[in-house]
């Protein structure tokens, strides 16, 4: 596992005068002072972070302001992202936490340095307020005083790392959702949508899907660390989808299916879709926009080669775990591999029933790709488990895979994937034993999240892990 981050960050730094505004526009505008170059203390900066923390281009003053270290604009979410693009303006700083975004990578980033340009930052601002605080002929505003009770908040906040990082409460045998929950949480682009509150609601918000994850999204981030219960999300499930709720253990692919349909129907409605959208799935929701990638189907005539092709929208691969395949590359070989069908089948050009083989190909992918893989058979025998181990790694290629073969393009990357979130499943059948989620959070820090309990593990921890559904998001990503 790579802890040296982002190589373009690196680039960065070795221009100390990078390094040397990044520390000042952390100190002044996350944490609100800063040491006075000539007189050596500390300045009180809270009325300039007050009078300058807005977006640039919508004066709002947030959510989730971020400020460009090369230009020092600031933005919102979506404009902060906008301008980095539209400028090729390489790093951002995030102005409630300091995290640093690196527009080519595509996601926040983790340093050493900017890990300690936070913490001696913090540390400076905690003995420079508790000055304040000890001082008796100080007597607060209570502007003062609501800023001072932000900060004190804030510099409890040690590890910056934390942030994201929640437990969730295991109410009765709800692992499966937790699981699940917990991978919604850290997908780059839903996390993007939510905490930039881009989700507007016509109808009541007890009664709307993405509303409640909205919800649980703002709190999941809001710095704390108490364990969540999710007990709207939970009595939501149980009213509108009892048959993924209820008192026993559920699967928790069957609960993330069911989840993103519930929040695509929900999204459609709120932003007035026609029904017609939302029955085919021409969508433009961020559920569809995330996850929703096609399949081709060729069936070929054995007699005169005569193709016929069928496109259908995909929104996972569930795969077949068969005898030989050991890796999830060969899971897709075996996924994409020619077949000849059993039954004849009508060729339109020879006119007559024929022996065909059928064919699948990925016609477009999704920017998060989904695998299940199907270890759970059904059958009259009950439920059984196939536990073999499927090998797959961090960075995936799916250019083999697809139906239209990129291999002279001039960006071999375009279809490279990297692992950001792992379900596994402990125990015998889908319906009884305990699941638990890998996820990936910052660029390369995994956790492992067990309900209440979150604990760091290493990338070698995750990737031997059984993997029952395997989340892939696409590895560059170009943010509109
Ligand atoms: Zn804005
Ligand atoms: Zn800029
Ligand atoms: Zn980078
Ligand atoms: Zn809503
Ligand atoms: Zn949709
Ligand atoms: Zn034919």
């Amino acid at each position: 596992m790579s802890t040296v981050g982002c190589e373009h960050f690196q680039e960065f730094k070795s221009n100390p005068n990078n390094l040397d505004t990044l520390r000042w526009v952390h100190s002044v505008f996350v944490v609100g002072s800063s040491k006075d170059k000539r007189t050596g203390l500390n300045y009180n900066y809270h009325q300039t972070k007050i009078m300058n923390s807005f977006c640039h281009t919508c004066n709002n003053r947030g959510p989730n302001l971020h400020a460009c270290i090369d230009c020092v604009f600031f933005g919102c979410l979506p404009h902060i992202r906008e301008h980095t693009k539209e400028e090729h303006h390489d790093f951002s700083l995030e102005l409630t936490y300091g995290q640093v975004h690196c527009t080519k990578c595509g996601d926040y980033i983790y340093d050493s340095e900017l890990d300690e340009i936070n913490k001696t930052n913090r540390k400076r601002s905690d003995t420079f307020h508790r000055r304040l605080f000890e001082c008796s002929t100080w007597n607060p505003t209570e502007e003062e005083k609501d800023l001072l009770t932000l900060y004190t908040q804030r510099v409890c906040i040690t590890d910056k790392s934390q942030i994201g990082l929640r437990g969730l409460v295991n109410f009765r045998i709800t692992c499966y959702m937790n699981s699940v929950v917990q991978v919604l949480m850290h997908t780059p682009l839903l996390r993007d949508y939510f905490l930039s509150e881009r989700h507007f609601c016509k109808t009541d918000s007890e009664s709307c899907l993405m509303c409640i994850l909205s919800n649980v999204f703002q709190e999941f981030y809001n710095g704390d660390k108490v364990p969540l219960l999710l007990h709207k999300l939970l009595h939501f499930i149980w009213t509108h989808a009892p048959h993924v709720g209820g008192d026993v253990q559920q699967d928790a692919h069957e609960f993330f299916i069911e989840t993103l349909g519930l929040l695509h129907k929900h999204c459609a409605e709120s932003i007035n879709h026609t029904s017609h959208a939302v029955v085919t799935n021409n969508c433009s929701c961020i559920i569809h926009e995330s996850f929703t990638g096609s399949l081709q189907s060729d069936i070929v005539c054995q007699k005169c080669k005569g193709v016929s092709t069928t496109i259908e929208p995909i929104w996972d691969f569930a795969l077949d775990l068969v005898p030989g395949a050991l890796t999830l590359v060969e899971c897709l070989k075996h996924f994409t591999k020619a077949e000849l069908l059993d039954n004849f089948s009508m060729c339109e050009s020879c006119g007559l029933p024929r022996q065909v083989t059928k064919q699948l190909s990925i016609k477009t992918l999704p920017t998060v790709v989904t695998f299940q893989l199907k270890r759970f058979k059904k059958s009259d025998e009950g439920h059984g488990k196939v536990a073999t181990k499927i090998q797959f790694t961090e960075m995936l290629d799916m250019t083999p895979f697809m139906s239209t073969k990129k291999a002279d393009s001039p960006f071999p990357s375009d279809n490279m994937y990297s692992l950001f979130a792992v379900i596994n499943h402990q125990g015998e059948t889908s319906y009884a034993g305990h699941y638990i989620a890998y996820v990936r959070q910052l660029k390369d820090h995994w956790y492992k999240c067990n309900d209440e309990v979150i604990s760091r593990v290493g990338l070698d921890e995750v990737l031997f892990s059984e993997g029952y559904i395997l989340f892939y998001h696409k590895h560059v990503l170009g943010y509109k």
